[in-house]
């Protein structure tokens, strides 16, 4: 039996998903789930002003709830371990690292997912700002997202890295040989301690493919980056989807085990069981 945990799960509550919990919960056992762990987005107040928005997060009045909804789908499902995660958003500004560090002080998490969505006030994964990529060069884009990626996982607030090459969602890939790039963000990820997601809601978008791409799985997994699954599902039906592609790149370089959290301590456990 194959041992898959999946632990990027988003709920209604961030007001751009779809579903109850009962919902994913089920859809995980139907799909052969061993273990899984919401991860909705944590509030984004630590964000500069414009890039505020209802629309992708919870209020932060609303994280209590959040917290007490997983605990009692946890009551409600006794044979399926179901971990209370966060994804929070990383803004590289001292104000923003204090205010995260300060909510995600207030609950016992299993584990936080950092995630960079933004550059600056550039939100990278939002199709309302497109237009940034024809005003810059799309390398140095790369390099500055991967560079507060790096900041990211440096920064002590987080356990697991969320989609780490989000800033090619639409498709925007430099034309430049990419091998040294990915092979120095990698070395800069192990350094860090920290462990990385194979999220496959990339498969769902205009790029076409898993975050991270095939050439930075590769250099992640050669150093023995610890790795953990994500469907970054927004809705029910996306539990533990494409997981069999991620399988198979797990198993192409050579990785027999997968990362799981408990009250923030990581433990490996062997895929196959
Ligand atoms: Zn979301
Ligand atoms: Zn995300």
């Amino acid at each position: 039996m194959t041992f898959l945990v999946d632990y990027h799960m988003h709920t209604v509550r961030c007001n751009h998903a779809e579903g109850t919990l009962e919902e994913y919960a089920d859809q995980a056992v139907a799909v052969g789930l061993s273990e899984i762990g919401f991860s909705d987005h944590l509030p984004l107040s630590p964000a500069p002003a414009d890039v505020l928005s209802r629309d992708w997060a919870m209020n932060e009045e609303e994280l209590p709830e959040y917290v007490e909804d997983i605990y009692s789908l946890q009551r409600k499902y006794p044979s399926l371990p179901i971990k209370l995660g966060i994804e929070a958003d990383y803004f590289p500004d001292r104000t923003s690292i204090a205010k995260t560090e300060k909510m995600l002080q207030a609950f016992s998490w299993d584990y936080v997912i950092g995630s960079v969505h933004h550059l600056g006030y550039w939100t990278v994964d939002s199709s309302e700002y497109l237009h940034e990529f024809e005003r810059r060069d799309l390398y140095k884009v790369y390099e500055d997202y991967f560079e507060t990626v790096i900041k990211a996982a440096n920064s002590g607030l987080f356990d697991v890295l969320g989609h780490i090459d989000l800033v090619k969602k639409f498709g925007h890939v430099p034309r430049a040989d990419l091998t040294s790039l990915y092979r120095d963000f990698a070395q800069e990820i192990k350094k860090s301690g920290i462990a990385f997601e194979i999220n496959t809601s990339g498969l769902r978008k205009p790029i076409g493919e898993i975050y991270p791409a095939e050439g930075l799985l590769r250099e992640l997994l050669n150093l023995q980056v610890p790795v953990t699954l994500g469907s970054d599902s927004h809705s029910p039906l996306e539990v533990g989807k494409d997981f069999d592609k991620a399988l198979e790149l797990l198993k192409r370089y050579g990785t027999d085990r997968i990362a799981t959290f408990t009250k923030r301590q990581r433990i490996m456990r062997p895929l196959e069981v």
